[in-house]
């Protein structure tokens, strides 16, 4: 597709089991920034069975809503998703498609960037409109995270990019806010799915997912052993949070991976973050350091981390944790 016949900044609106994921909004947040620099419109564009919420979309940013309510949606597949956006891509003419970094994210955008015969930057961190020639800079951990690739997609249209989880920020929500909500009926064959599903086994976590929590109390190498680990729990308990950590403890086997924070781990943007015995790495800070309040605590008082800090304990981690939890107990 021309560039020159193209526009809008799109985002696939993710949903599961009929509910609009936060990545979506995140990813509206940011359509939002980047439509207002090109002086375009958001689309957002919901694909599914009964979604719930598909008005409320119009809070967060989107200016336009294309909805493909059928039932033979109800659960995602790639061929039949691909059939819809591809179609919506034919008519609609979309400058830049953007799709959340998740499972069916990392399923769906590369499929359909090869029907439509478009690029793709996959796991973008950073997104910005290249002031000169309006081109969408998509910006990317490479090479293991030791480099941070910038990728443009010059000759062809849409651009596409799927963006992480937690690392755009949702727009404050303009509840006055309505728009018209386009239904885009799409027919589904027997023949454009090519499998079936029998059956759902939704994943039993006691856990909540670091990403989503509210308060963390994250530990580092200073924490040290699964025993430490115990003291950072307690405070979490205290505090109401979970417990996550850097790699250093994910590397050595004290802390499973899903809780790790950073550049090769997870995005967090939590309201508390609670640094214990962690140095600070730059790593380490891409992933977190968008947090509401960050406390520190590390022996060491020239430690990087103390540089994001909005509050910071100079002190050992095994001394201060247990105070901590004492006085939060008699509070
Ligand atoms: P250290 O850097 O060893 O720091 C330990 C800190 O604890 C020190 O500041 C020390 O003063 C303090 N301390 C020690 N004992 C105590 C005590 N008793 N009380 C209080 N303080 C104490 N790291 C991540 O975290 N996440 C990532 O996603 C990530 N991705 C990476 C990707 C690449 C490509 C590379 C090269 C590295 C990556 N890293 C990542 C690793 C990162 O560079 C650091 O090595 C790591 O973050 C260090 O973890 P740490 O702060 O726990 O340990």
């Amino acid at each position: 597709m021309n560039r020159e016949e193209c526009n809008g900044v799109f985002v696939y609106i993710e949903q599961k089991n009929g509910n609009i994921q936060n990545v979506s909004l995140e990813l509206l947040g940011k359509a939002q920034e980047l439509a207002g620099n090109l002086n375009q419109e958001v689309t957002a564009v919901v694909v599914g069975s009964d979604v719930a919420g598909v008005d409320k979309l119009a809070h967060y940013g989107a200016d336009n809503i294309i909805y493909t309510n059928n039932d033979d949606l109800k659960l995602y597949m790639t061929e039949p998703y691909t059939k819809v956006l591809a179609k919506v891509i034919e008519d609609k003419k979309p400058e830049i498609f953007l799709f959340g970094a998740t499972a069916i994210g990392r399923d769906l955008a590369p499929r359909l960037a090869g029907r439509i015969h478009t690029g793709l930057t996959a796991d973008c961190t950073s997104l910005e409109i290249n002031e000169e020639n309006k081109d969408l800079m998509m910006t990317r951990p490479a090479f293991g995270g030791n480099i941070m690739a910038t990728i443009v997609c010059p000759d062809h249209r849409p651009q596409m990019a799927t963006v992480r989880p937690g690392v755009m920020k949702k727009a404050v929500p303009d509840m006055d806010k309505v728009v018209e909500i386009e239904d885009f009926a799409v027919e589904i064959k027997a023949e454009d799915k090519t499998y079936e599903i029998l059956e759902v086994v939704n994943e039993v976590s006691e856990k909540m997912d670091i990403q989503e929590a509210k308060i963390l109390v994250s530990g580092g190498r200073g924490v040290g052993t699964a025993e430490n680990f115990e003291k950072l729990a307690r405070l979490a308990d205290e505090l109401g949070g979970i417990v996550s950590s850097s790699r250093a403890t994910v590397d050595s086997g004290v802390m499973p991976k899903e809780v790790q924070v950073g550049q090769t781990g997870k995005t967090v943007r939590p309201d508390l973050y609670v640094a214990c015995g962690i140095s600070g790495a730059i790593q380490h800070l891409a992933g977190m350091e968008e947090s509401e309040f960050i406390v520190a605590i590390n022996k060491d008082e020239t430690a990087p981390i103390f540089d994001v800090a909005d509050l910071g304990i100079v002190g050992d981690v095994n001394k201060v944790l247990p105070a901590l939890v004492e006085e939060l107990k008699m509070a």
